[in-house]
């Protein structure tokens, strides 16, 4: 029997990808080691779905609720002041998000998505709650707006971190933050098996599966699932030079220091 343990801190497990199978996948994620995966919403329909997988699983699945980059549209205003009463409606929230900036698509509604991402920044900085930060194509533009609330930011993750050594560099100067690591670590081109021992302690880094998305090697191009965290700890191992283990401790210490769960 193994003695690893992790969090999936970004698990789109509400995803209808999931729906015919959720109570086996969920099964292969506790054998495989993974005690609890913090699932995010998108949009106002899926903060419902997020909280009733979280009620159907509560001690294992925790929510996080925010309005996506992608899904942000001329209504925004609309959308967050009732995603906002939703925060303070439900309890148990464990962070904002997931949120950000995505410029990879479109830019078409770029305005508005800086405007809403500042106020959902401004809403953790409020509720003390951290960020689960989503950042495609617009990492200037996000770390401007990040910095203007630098001091008072209770802390968060940069999730799916594929960047360079200079880009890492600049996402940790925010002290309380963290960035998330998953399937990309393991595919065939990436950089990061180096990156990140170059430039990112240890004690700055966090699991994530983004499943449905990004499947880690072996298992790349399948529906991804928590189960599968297992490879990219072994990746990290390696990279690092150190145990399984001790990468299971640092990114579980990780976890608890930035959303004050264990
Ligand atoms: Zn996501």
């Amino acid at each position: 029997m193994s003695i690893i343990n992790y969090i999936d801190t970004h698990c789109h497990l509400d995803g209808e990808e999931f729906s015919p199978d959720l109570d086996a996948v969920v099964q292969r994620a506790r054998e495989a080691g993974c005690t609890r995966v913090f699932v995010p919403a998108i949009d106002l329909k899926s903060c419902l779905s997020v909280m009733d997988i979280c009620r159907r699983y509560p001690d294992f699945c925790h929510p996080m609720l925010g309005l996506h980059p992608e899904e942000v549209r001329a209504d925004w205003r609309e959308v967050l002041s009732t995603l906002n009463s939703q925060l303070s409606t439900f309890n148990s929230i464990l962070a904002i998000g997931e949120v950000g900036l995505d410029f990879y698509w479109s830019r078409e509604f770029e305005q508005e998505q800086l405007e809403a991402f500042e106020e959902q920044v401004r809403w953790s900085v409020e509720m003390r709650l951290p960020l689960m930060i989503h950042c495609r194509k617009a990492q200037n533009e996000m770390v401007a707006i990040l910095k203007r609330y630098a001091d008072d930011l209770p802390g968060g993750v940069f999730h799916c971190f594929t960047g360079n050594e200079q880009e890492a560099r600049q996402l940790l100067e925010f002290p309380r933050f963290v960035l998330g690591i998953g399937g990309v670590l393991t595919f065939k081109k990436s950089h990061l098996p180096e990156v990140l021992p170059a430039c990112v302690p240890l004690d700055r880094l966090v699991l994530e599966t983004d499943a449905p998305y990004m499947a880690p090697v072996p298992m790349r191009g399948q529906r991804n699932e928590p189960a599968f965290v297992r490879h990219v700890i072994t990746r990290l191992a390696e990279a690092y030079g150190v145990t399984e283990e001790e990468i299971c401790h640092h990114t579980n210490s990780n976890v608890s220091r930035v959303f004050g769960v264990k």
